[in-house]
């Protein structure tokens, strides 16, 4: 069953309208939430972040947080999800086709479910990864549904027998297509500051309570992609790929296995769920 608004609806009776600006502008924001077991992975977080995007982009959710949730918990039992993600977004409705905001602004929410293992493959021996040219906007924090120059960059992986793209700015790495990125050197852990040209991963916040938690120092600074070349350990964070080890970076070998601090955040990370 999908979600949409206040309803949960077959798949095949829901009818997007032409003109949900979602659609037509990419205006709206989402959330991917983890689910282990049938229960839902750092879900109040998600509803933050959520709640921040909205501010950002001045659109009025069409509930309460606390309604979300309930819809969302809902959602998962309806679908008797086990082990997967949950996808929700919120457009700004709909409305005749222009660039500024509708006069009534009605939101829309919609959400489903998909089962999904954990990637536990490469979450054990690693990945390659490419880098690019960062041509996304300004405004990274945010977490749009206009996604553009994610996707491109996620294609030029593909294209290039990677599992990821990692971005860089002005010389400056920022992070993957749909992860943040962090290397290790001399002990210590090196990642992109949360400012606009990132979206603030709820991982990563995962990944620095650990660090915390561990005694490993969680340092928030700007890097090149010759450090990184530099560097100890390297891996990637997301909702979906977990802590994941990067091995390769374009034709430098960064470590021929998974190094130890980023399997000891690991394991520190399954214990949680
Ligand atoms: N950065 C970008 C651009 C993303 O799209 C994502 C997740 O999709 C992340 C970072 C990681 O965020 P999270 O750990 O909340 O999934």
């Amino acid at each position: 069953m999908i979600l949409v608004n206040d309803q949960f609806i077959p798949r095949e009776n829901v009818h997007i309208d032409i003109e949900d600006r979602g659609y037509q502008f990419g205006d709206g924001i989402y959330e991917v939430i983890r689910v282990y077991d049938g229960k839902i992975f750092r879900l109040d977080q998600h509803l933050l972040r959520l709640e921040r995007s909205a501010k950002e982009i001045k659109l009025v959710l069409p509930m309460s947080i606390q309604e979300i949730k309930e819809k969302i918990t809902k959602l998962i039992a309806i679908n008797n999800l086990s082990t997967g993600i949950v996808y929700f977004q919120v457009t700004r409705g709909v409305a005749p086709r222009e660039h500024s905001f509708p006069n009534n602004r009605v939101s829309v929410l919609t959400a489903y479910t998909t089962e999904k293992e954990r990637p536990l493959d490469k979450i054990q021996n690693g990945i390659k990864v490419v880098t690019t040219e960062d041509i996304r906007w300004l405004r990274c924090d945010i977490k749009t549904i206009n996604l553009l120059g994610n996707v491109l960059a996620k294609q030029f992986a593909i294209e290039n027998q990677a599992d990821e793209t990692i971005q860089i700015r002005n010389n400056i790495v920022t992070e993957g297509s749909s992860s943040n990125f962090f290397i290790v050197k001399n002990g210590n852990l090196y990642t992109h500051p949360a400012n606009n040209f990132i979206l603030k991963g709820i991982t990563r916040d995962v990944v620095e309570e650990i660090a915390q938690k561990l005694g490993i120092k969680f340092i928030e600074q700007e890097f090149s992609l010759n450090e990184v070349y530099k560097a100890d350990e390297a891996f990637i964070t997301s909702t979906t790929v977990e802590i994941m080890p990067v091995l390769q970076v374009n034709d430098t070998k960064i470590s021929h296995q998974p190094g130890q601090i980023t399997k000891t955040l690991q394991n520190e990370f399954s214990k949680l769920l």
